[in-house]
């Protein structure tokens, strides 16, 4: 079992263990803001976090710290799941195939079987695993894995677009009707059954006696929730969309990097709040400068700025002005220019606050 989940209002407690026998823990995602952000990680930052896990694995192999276990990949692990709870899943994995390669190589079939996505399994482990040195062994096992995340990434997202925006002939039905429609498509993942128990909020020992949950439930007022094991990435999937759609949470498609995300604050925002590859700020910051652009492209006060901008630009490649001083002026000058616009002042007064700032040269 890879754990279990619950949800509670818009929110999704994911439970687990971080090795065997451990404590169990809880880690909370926004309802279809975790399902959303898996169906955008990019490749690239994928295969960069199984790298981390591979050279640390090899490195402590070849150092012969004992035979590794899971304890020692627990930092990275407990920093992948701040992050998501499907790439926690399959790094937490990795991590544990890696362990199993080293000293339970007869389980680590059985174990891939019951992870991996059948189309993934049946191109990979379909021959005899020979597994070779460590380093060999984890970049086999980091291939495979990361390839299933590859191809359950984009099934869910083709998916949740379907299922959201009635793409492929599905624009008839509701949302709840489209998602049910994609359960009877042969390798959807999505048609899984679950075993569900009744349980509460509050994370007692598995073995605290019935006094000590009377006595602890008498100081919370947590919830009675229904708790689903989850034993393949595709449950987790299932469900979260299933609540997603249920809840009619607003899925939306950034208008900055096209990936799918739902609004945390205001619903009728456009962009997402994440940071892109390549991109030093967050699609919101890039959505609400094109939006202010756009709105006042043709204020007297935003056409005033542009030509200052353009005469101090020039004075900096004829060297009369210095970068530092450039720099400068142009921070207070794009200032001036937001705070004019949004109070509502003529450009006559910008044009008195650009004297001021004048760099003398
Ligand atoms: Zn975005």
């Amino acid at each position: 079992m890879l754990g279990s989940v619950m949800f509670k209002k818009r929110q999704l407690l994911l439970r687990f263990t971080m090795t065997e026998g451990s404590n169990i823990e809880k880690a909370a995602y926004s309802l279809g803001g975790a399902l959303s952000d898996f169906t955008a990680v990019s490749p690239q930052i994928s295969e960069k976090l199984f790298q981390i896990l591979k050279k640390k694995f090899v490195s402590d192999v070849s150092a012969r710290i004992d035979t590794p276990t899971m304890g020692a990949f627990v930092p990275f692990l407990r920093k992948a799941l701040e992050t998501n709870p499907y790439m926690f899943l399959y790094l937490k994995f990795y991590a544990k195939c890696l362990i199993l390669s080293c000293d339970s190589k007869a389980e680590l079939t059985p174990v891939l079987k019951k992870f991996l996505c059948k189309e993934v399994s049946e191109r990979n482990l379909g021959g005899i695993i020979a597994l070779a040195d460590a380093e060999q062994t984890a970049g086999w096992l980091g291939e495979i894995i990361l390839e299933d995340f590859e191809y359950r990434r984009n099934r869910t997202k083709n998916q949740l677009e379907r299922v959201i925006f009635g793409a492929n002939g599905l624009e008839k039905y509701t949302p709840a009707q489209r998602m049910f429609i994609l359960t009877k498509e042969s390798g959807s993942g999505l048609a899984g059954s679950f075993t569900v128990s009744l349980t509460s909020e509050h994370n007692f020992e598995r073995n605290a006696n019935l006094g000590t949950i009377k006595a602890a439930l008498l100081e919370s007022d947590d919830a009675l929730l229904e708790e689903y094991e989850l034993n393949t990435p595709d449950d987790l999937i299932a469900l979260e969309m299933f609540r997603t759609v249920a809840e009619e949470l607003p899925v939306k498609k950034c208008r900055c990097c096209g990936e799918l995300f739902v609004p945390m604050g205001r619903s009728d925002s456009e962009y997402c709040s994440r940071i892109s590859l390549g991109e030093d700020k967050r699609c919101a910051q890039i959505g609400a400068m094109k939006t202010f652009k756009g709105k006042h492209a043709e204020d007297p006060i935003y056409v005033e700025y542009n030509r200052a901008y353009k005469r101090n630009h020039s004075r900096l490649r004829n060297g009369k002005l210095y970068d530092e001083e450039f720099r400068s002026w142009s921070v207070a000058a794009r200032k001036a220019r937001d705070e004019f616009i949004n109070n509502g002042k003529t450009v006559e007064e910008f044009k008195l606050k650009l004297k001021e700032l004048e760099v003398e040269g």
